[in-house]
């Protein structure tokens, strides 16, 4: 019978595997090198809070299961646990997007004996880095084919962090094997924080392609579903390119930045709710001085990772909070179409670069902007983004300022370095975003540097705008069936539909869907 047993090791001893066994023996009572039994450390997480960083580890001894098999698509580029092409005469479910959700919810219905038919507005994760990469050079952004659109969605270029509050929502550890029978690090299953890496990513997107295709599912990319094909109040297919895409149901996994389906709704009358969402600015630190704060100064061990942080706070009755945290990472642009500028994060699986860059978002309500209707946060949103992108002198250069300069409202006169991937301008965010956003964000920042000193420091910068934190927008769903509650067969699925942000709440989001259509069979 295995036996699971905590113990706290320091980096180093965390670093040798027999300084790791030896204090295995020592939790177990056994004399150092005595212990027979196998054992395997299955969950980890570091604990900075006190001056001696140590990592918790939980291990398990005794009758250990084989680890988490990395099949990586496997030798007939399927996944185990995949349909054959079992699935060709199956309930056929039409999910439009290729980001978490959708990709999930496709790697569910091959479970579950439906054929699953992505229609995706953007190209193949191969194709869309050359869009993204072109993007940066050429300062244009094509409305398909960008940092949230495309193969993999806004997952795929990001820093693949794999945790979530939503552990009520579905298996987690279901998403997390998925992720590892495709090619990810077997780690992932035990770090607590645990995150892939956008160097990875795009591997793994692909295989999960491989999977989906050789289980029986379909594939349309450079599709953009611009409307719903509705007979008698069901959903029975899309309409893409001009031309009709028939289902069984509709899984609508579009995103938060598909303001197109959105105006859609809008358009026809279909139901749509605004959504409180955040927004904000990027903060740029060096990484050094994160883990310097974090690991408590300049004699921490460097065999720790890149430091994190998460940090939240009250101010006038809005929540500020720390969002998508990327150490060693880079700045990207993620606007979705001309006129807007925003930014985001992301960071390689060594998370290597000199910077730490973290988004620090201000919660917006409908009440505090006066938007009116479904679409108003969304047309708030837009502004802020129009707004940002005229301060950069009408281009995807980032707005930035010194975070010294902005919380003293003033412009910066010279730059940090930073790691945007494009170029920094000069601009007075502290015009350029809500006053209440900048009150917020001012407060909030001194809080941040009570609770992490030198977090104010001359060489942090603030990047603008953040503001795609999440759905300004929710497509109401029934709880119980989570159809649309006019349209049947409609399941309005992930982040975009406001159910779900993040990567893993997003795919448990897809699960979920299919498992209701497959119930309601
Ligand atoms: C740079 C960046 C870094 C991030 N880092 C992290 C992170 O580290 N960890 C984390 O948990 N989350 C991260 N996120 C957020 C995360 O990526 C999203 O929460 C998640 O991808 C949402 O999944 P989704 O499937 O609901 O939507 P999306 O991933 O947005 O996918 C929607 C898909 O639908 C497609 N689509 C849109 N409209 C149409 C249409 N009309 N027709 C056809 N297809 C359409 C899009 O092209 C896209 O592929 C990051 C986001 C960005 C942009």
């Amino acid at each position: 019978m295995a036996k699971q047993i905590q113990i706290d090791l320091t980096p180093e001893e965390y670093a040798s595997e027999a300084a790791v066994r030896r204090a295995v023996e020592r939790a177990l009572g056994v004399a150092d090198n005595h212990m027979d039994d196998p054992w395997r450390i299955t969950r980890r997480s570091i604990d900075c809070r006190r001056r001696k960083v140590v990592y918790h580890c939980t291990v398990e001894v005794g009758t250990v299961e084989e680890g988490v098999k990395n099949v990586g698509g496997g030798e007939n580029g399927k996944a185990e646990g995949m349909k054959g092409s079992g699935v060709k005469e199956a309930q056929r479910i039409v999910i439009v997007g290729a980001g978490p959700a959708g990709l999930f919810a496709a790697l569910r219905a091959l479970q579950v004996d439906m054929k699953p038919i992505i229609v995706e507005r953007g190209k193949p994760v191969e194709e869309r880095k050359a869009d993204i990469v072109g993007m940066v050079r050429t300062k244009e952004v094509n409305p398909d084919s960008n940092w949230c659109f495309g193969e993999g969605g806004a997952g795929t270029y990001s820093d693949g962090k794999l945790y979530t509050r939503s552990t009520k929502r579905g298996d987690v550890g279901e998403v997390l094997r998925l992720f590892v029978e495709h090619g990810a690090d077997p780690d992932i299953m035990v770090d607590v924080h645990a995150h892939i890496g956008t160097d990875r990513l795009p591997a793994i997107i692909a295989r999960m392609r491989d999977t989906i295709v050789s289980g029986g599912g379909e594939y349309h990319f450079n599709t953009r579903v611009s409307d719903l094909v509705v007979k008698e109040g069901r959903v029975c297919g899309v309409v893409a390119n001009d031309e009709v895409i028939e289902g069984d149901a509709v899984v609508l996994a579009t995103g938060h930045s598909a303001r197109d389906i959105y105006e859609l709704f809008a358009r026809r009358g279909w139901l749509l709710e605004a959504k409180p969402f955040a927004l904000g600015v990027r903060v740029e630190h060096p990484q050094e001085l994160i883990n310097e704060i974090q690991y408590h100064g300049r004699g921490y061990s460097k065999l720790l990772p890149p430091a994190t942080y998460s940090l939240v706070t009250q101010v006038g009755g809005h929540g500020v909070f720390s969002f998508c945290m990327c150490p060693g990472g880079v700045i990207v642009p993620a606007a979705t179409a001309g006129g807007q500028q925003v930014v985001n994060g992301m960071s390689n699986a060594a998370r290597n670069s000199a910077f730490a860059n973290s988004g620090i978002a201000v919660t917006v309500n409908p009440e505090d902007v006066g938007a009116e209707g479904p679409l108003g946060l969304l047309e708030f949103q837009k502004q802020v983004e129009a707004r940002a992108f005229e301060a950069a002198g009408g281009c995807i250069d980032a707005p930035t300022q010194r975070l010294v300069d902005f919380l003293e409202r003033r412009p910066s006169s010279r730059l940090n370095k930073s790691n945007y991937m494009g170029h920094c301008v000069s601009a007075p965010l502290h015009e350029v975003l809500p006053q209440f956003v900048v009150d917020g964000l001012i407060q909030a920042f001194k809080d941040f540097d009570r609770k992490m000193r030198g977090f104010i420091t001359t060489d942090a910068s603030l990047l603008a705008v953040e503001s795609r934190t999440s759905s300004p927008v929710r497509i109401p769903r029934d709880k119980d069936t989570l159809q649309h509650p006019q349209l049947r067969g409609l399941y309005p699925c992930g982040e975009g539909a406001g159910y779900a942000g993040g990567i893993v709440s997003s795919a448990l989001d897809g699960i979920r869907c299919v498992e209701s259509i497959s119930l309601q069979r």
